[in-house]
């Protein structure tokens, strides 16, 4: 099967005119010029005039989350949003069959979108998987574990959950996510640790996503503890690490390149050291961090150290959209001195590195899965990919292992 569009960017290397790309069995076999091409026969499928990349990895998302979309406004604070969300969440009952459908929503929103592989974490994986096991969709599903106060007792279910190989698939891989530090006692995230190391899962956990994070893992007090009080979940045995997050988290060999962290919004100096020493990657949801009005996300030190820093849409509850393209382009206007090819990488190939799939899609060369997008590029001065991020087009196609996905029907012209 040959892909031939105007361009062909590949993420490794440099951008191909009128390129190419050739998938046998689903896998790639070529990439280069069209009128170069080697061995490859038969009709082209002819993008026209578009960028041909690497399809779009969302390293940070919640599915089941889709049918909150714009029900929880985000409105500045972190945590009157989350208790929000939590009330919210609990009044709507989730059942099978709706968050069966909010995950559909999210698998056909993120197509649509050029996202073919995605990082998810689900409170109910044994909902959320079956779905996932039967689209297209690449994605790594992490079970959410929280294990807390009056919640402690649920962290053998959760993590049994979380783990379970049943719906392990082709395209579906199981690991688990220790929520946060505020919704996991130390025992429990050792144990998390331990399960995932035993089998060799990977890990997602949300860190450092608020100032008040760490003095609640330091000291147990603060608004974490008061949103604990208020959520009824506190207790009086509730126990915590009594360091700072990371160096709890490096306590539990938790920092190696199998861990992939979510959001680090607020991470000091001697923090980024050792994140950049233990080799774990770090997604940045720029909407929903722009959302919440943080401080400057430190992504570019992150980048100049080292770090694996890939991106997140994270939920519909929190962002208006599933598309990793429009958070590179929000970047773009907030940080027009990062290169739009340091970006793409960004949606593509460092995600692909965070899930672990990095030897299998995030560039377009051979031996990897033909996980394609298409974009028009406007046309204009600028170069290729400024074009692409400065622009407002959207994807016109997608494919998974060589397969369209979107969109989902054949296109009758006419
Ligand atoms: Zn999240």
């Amino acid at each position: 099967m040959i892909f031939r569009a105007k361009w062909v960017y590949p993420v490794e290397g440099s951008a191909i005119e009128n390129g190419a790309v050739v998938a046998e069995g689903g896998k790639i076999v070529e990439v280069g010029p069209f009128a170069a091409l080697r061995g490859a026969t038969g009709e082209p499928v002819d993008l026209g005039d578009v960028v041909l990349l690497p399809g779009f990895v969302n390293a940070h998302t919640h599915l089941d989350l889709s049918d909150l979309h714009g029900q929880v406004p985000p409105q500045g604070l972190f945590i009157p949003w989350l208790s929000a969300l939590m009330q919210k969440r609990s009044a709507a009952t989730p059942d099978e069959t709706s968050t069966a459908e909010a995950v559909r929503r999210g698998i056909e929103e993120s197509l649509a979108c050029g996202v073919t592989a995605i990082g998810d974490v689900t409170t109910t994986p044994d909902w959320t998987r079956p779905m996932l096991a039967r689209s297209h969709l690449r994605s790594v599903s992490f079970g959410e574990v929280i294990a807390i106060g009056q919640r402690r007792s649920m962290l053998e279910r959760r993590l049994a959950a979380a783990l379970a190989a049943e719906w392990a698939a082709p395209r579906l891989r199981v690991g688990v996510s220790p929520h946060a530090p505020y919704t996991i006692e130390p025992a429990a995230l050792r144990r998390c640790a331990e399960a995932a190391r035993e089998i060799g899962a990977p890990v997602c956990m949300h860190l450092l996503e608020t100032a008040q994070e760490e003095r609640f893992a330091v000291a147990g007090d603060g608004d974490f503890r008061e949103f604990l009080m208020r959520m009824k979940v506190w207790d009086d045995r509730v126990d915590t690490p009594g360091v700072d997050p990371v160096t709890w988290l490096e306590r539990e060999g938790l920092l190696s390149s199998k861990t992939l962290l979510a959001h680090v919004n607020y991470v000091t100096d001697a923090q980024l050291a050792v994140l950049a020493e233990r080799g774990p990657s770090v997604a940045y949801c720029p909407r929903t961090h722009a959302a919440f009005g943080h401080p400057p996300h430190r992504f570019r030190e992150m980048l100049a150290r080292g770090i694996n820093v890939c991106i997140g849409t994270d939920s519909l509850a929190s962002n208006p959209s599933l598309s990793v393209l429009e958070e590179l382009r929000h970047v773009r206007r907030a940080c027009p001195d990062i290169s739009a090819e340091t970006l793409v990488r960004l949606g593509t190939l460092a995600g692909a590195k965070a899930l672990g799939l990095d030897d299998q899609i995030g560039a377009l060369m051979p031996r990897r899965w033909a996980d394609l997008v298409a974009v028009p590029a406007p046309s204009g001065k600028k170069l290729l990919l400024d074009r692409v991020l400065d622009g407002t087009s959207v994807p016109t196609a997608a494919y998974i292992a060589g397969k369209r996905v979107y969109p989902s029907e054949p296109v009758v012209a006419g």
